[in-house]
Order: C-alpha cells, then structure tokens, then sequence
C-alpha cells in the first residue's frame, strides 16, 4: 500500500498529449487552449470615450472649466472620428466613441445642462478625463491568453473580441467508463431483491459531460473469461478505461488478475486512504492505454475520480489544475495510519467547511447533502479548526 501523494505522483506521471484539434469559438468555453492567444490591434483599438456627455479640449486637468461651451455636434460610437474646430466648443460624444480629434476630456451629462445648443458646465473642475486610452489595456501583438489555458466564458469574450472564430484546442482522451457487479442492473429495470441499479457509470459520465466529455458506457459481467475477452477489446479501443468495482478482496473481484493477464502495467493498487483504499493504477504499454479500476462504492469512486482522474485530466490537457482549499470548522482527532476524505457541508455564513456524519462509502444519498470533500491528511497531529485544507468541491 502506497500512500496518497506517491499515488498521486504515479498518476501524475502518466500524464499525456492527445494532439490538438480545432474547434468553433462557440464550442471552445471548458476546453484546454492548445495555441498562445495574441492581440490583433491596440486594446482598446482606439481613445475610447467612457462616458456620454460632452467632449472638450482641456489641456491641464486642473484648469478651470469654462461656464459653457457651445456644442458643434455629436459623436456617436460607430461613427468616424470628429474634429472639434474650435477649442472653446464642446462636441456630444456617447460611450464607446472614438475620442474626437481636438478633445482630451468628457464631462458627463451628469454635470451639464443642454439649452439652445450649448452645454452648461454645473461643476468647475473636471473630475478626470473619461477617456479608456488606445492600447492601455493590451499594446497590439501581446500575449493575452496562454496555451494550456482552461477557457472560461471570460476568455471567450476575449477570443471574440481578437477576431478567433476558430481555436486550436487539446484534443480529449476517448474514455470509457465500465461498470462491474453481478448485482448491477440498467436503471430503466426493477431490480430484484438482490440486485440495485447501477449508478456510478452514470455519476462518471456526468463528471466528464461537465468537462466536455462524451464518454462512451459498458457493463462486463463478474467473469473471468468474459472481463478478459472484453477489457482486451476495450484497451485497444479507447485511451483511458475507467472502472468502477471488482478491485477488493472479494472472490469475485477479478480485475487485478486480468489486467496482468492482459499485460497492464500496474502502477499501484490500495492507497492509504479513506474511502477508495482499494483503487487500482496503472496503463498498457503497447496501447498506451490509462486506467483508473475505482473501488465500486459510489463516494469511493467519486472521490478517488475528484481527487487523480481530475488532476490528472488538467495536467494531460495542459494545466495544473488549481486545488481549493477550505477552513475547517471543528477539530478532528488525529489519523496517523490513512488520509481521509470527508463528506462535508459549506457553513453559508462563515464559508468553513463541517463533516457531517453519514452511513460510509456505500452512502450514495449522503451526496446529496455534501458540498464536497475535505481531505485530512495521513498524520499524527490532530486537524484543527480555522485549518486551510485540500478541498474537493461537488459542483
Ligand atoms: P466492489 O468494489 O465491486 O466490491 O463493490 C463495492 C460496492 O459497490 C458493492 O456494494 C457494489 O454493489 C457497489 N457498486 C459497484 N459498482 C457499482 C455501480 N456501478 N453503481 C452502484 N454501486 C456499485
Ligand atoms: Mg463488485
């Protein structure tokens, strides 16, 4: 047994390219950029006005303002840069308008009263200028967004706004997630009295849709022959192969033995850890195929698939995946022989995070109460409260 961050590493290690692809900018919000983002022009491409109101050249910002100024026109955003002809006249100028040539400062319509084709300034000084300059933000040519960038809708906006209407993203890994069990039925049937439906392959799936993954689901009954036949066929198929079950110690558990036969390479199997001990790593060698064999109660395979898949992913796709961590908001004795994941509850006031109590890793409901999981590391010293710890949100 290995304990939770040789684990980590191991997994870590098999961390690999699946080449890159390009997508439409409006599939592109969840994927990995797999190109350096630059700017096409000077963010803002221009003097950009920030506020409507009127426009006039003042040169020093501590000068007085003139009572009025008698208004030449006006500056729409969209229309072509202006010319103010006299510098005691104002021009109308509207958010988002090019600055007109001749102005350096907006007074907002806050601060001026129009009558008869001139504007009445109520204030002395200018406040400041209300002018967003030509290449503040971002100079033309510079880097914006890195590859390996997980893109969020922010991004998005930016990418639109640098003229991509295609990106090269990191291309995803084919999955499969299998379930195993004798006791497992689909979950449009009545199960009978010693059966339950399956519900991990469908949490699984879920994980991975919210990453833009479409995983494809099996089933493979508690067999030898029949595990062996179908696993060699689903190595070949596939990229990563995620399992949930028949990895313990039970005499049905067969996993272990027909990955060996089937020459997978073993990179661990049990971590010190609870729930999930018994997780089995490892990859095939010709294939190059990844997998994750997860212990089948539901909150150990949802946690052992949080904590490596997860990261795991990121670092394939090009980015550590930044962990969160929260305050705890009790003590905890001590575990010096097992890390913990535990189930906890976000407190809404204070934001610190609370185990609550529940009936183990085959608590499947217990997920409906949990925010997440706070991970209580293997050690002699007991956790305590106002603690920054690893946190595994459930989002
Ligand atoms: P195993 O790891 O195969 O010993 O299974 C441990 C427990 O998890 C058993 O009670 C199984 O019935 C349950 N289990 C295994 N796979 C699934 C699944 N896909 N959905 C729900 N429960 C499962
Ligand atoms: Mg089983």
């Amino acid at each position: 047994m290995i304990d939770i961050q040789k684990a980590l590493d191991l997994v870590l290690s098999q961390k690999q390219f699946y080449g890159a692809e390009e997508v439409p900018l409006t599939e592109a919000v969840g994927r990995f950029l797999a190109e350096d983002i630059f700017t096409d022009r000077d963010a803002p491409p221009f003097d950009r006005v920030m506020m409507d109101g009127i426009a006039i050249q003042l040169k020093d910002i501590n000068d007085p303002l003139r009572p009025n100024y008698p208004i030449q026109g006006i500056q729409a955003a969209g229309a072509p840069q202006m010319t103010l002809k006299a510098p005691d006249h104002c021009l109308e100028v509207m958010t988002g308008a090019i600055l007109p040539l001749g102005t350096d400062t907006v007074i907002p319509y806050e601060e001026v009263e129009i009558k008869d084709g001139t504007a009445y300034v109520k204030i002395k000084k200018a406040i400041k200028r209300f002018v967003h300059r030509k290449g503040s933000d971002s100079p033309n040519g510079a880097l914006v967004l890195q590859k390996g960038k997980k893109i969020h809708p922010g991004d998005i906006g930016i990418l639109a706004t640098v003229g991509k209407s295609r990106v090269v993203v990191a291309k995803f890994p084919t999955i499969a997630i299998i379930s195993t069990g004798d006791e497992l039925v689909e979950i449009d049937e009545k199960p009978l009295a010693h059966q339950i439906r399956k519900s991990n392959v469908y949490n699984l799936w879920a994980s991975l849709l919210q990453e833009g993954i479409h995983a494809e689901r099996h089933h493979i009954i508690d067999d030898h022959g029949v595990l062996q036949t179908q696993l060699k066929i689903l190595i070949q198929k596939f990229d990563v192969l995620l399992l949930s079950g028949g990895v313990s110690m039970g005499k049905f558990d067969h996993l272990p033995t027909v990955f060996e036969e089937l020459g997978v390479q073993k990179l661990f199997h049990r971590v010190a850890q609870r729930p999930g001990k018994p997780f089995w790593f490892g990859y095939h060698k010709e294939f190059n195929t990844k997998i994750f064999a997860y212990p089948g109660n539901p909150v150990s395979t949802y946690v052992n698939h949080l904590f490596y898949f997860q990261q795991w992913l990121h670092a394939s796709l090009g980015q550590t995946l930044q962990m969160e961590h929260k305050e705890l908001g009790e003590d905890i004795p001590a575990n010096p022989n097992l890390a913990r994941f535990v189930s906890v509850k976000i407190d809404p006031v204070t934001g610190n995070v609370v185990p609550f109590s529940h009936n183990g890793s085959g608590d499947l409901f217990s997920l409906a109460e949990t925010d997440g999981f706070l991970l209580l590391p293997q050690r002699e010293k007991e956790y305590q409260k106002g603690e920054r710890l690893l946190f595994l949100a459930i989002r």
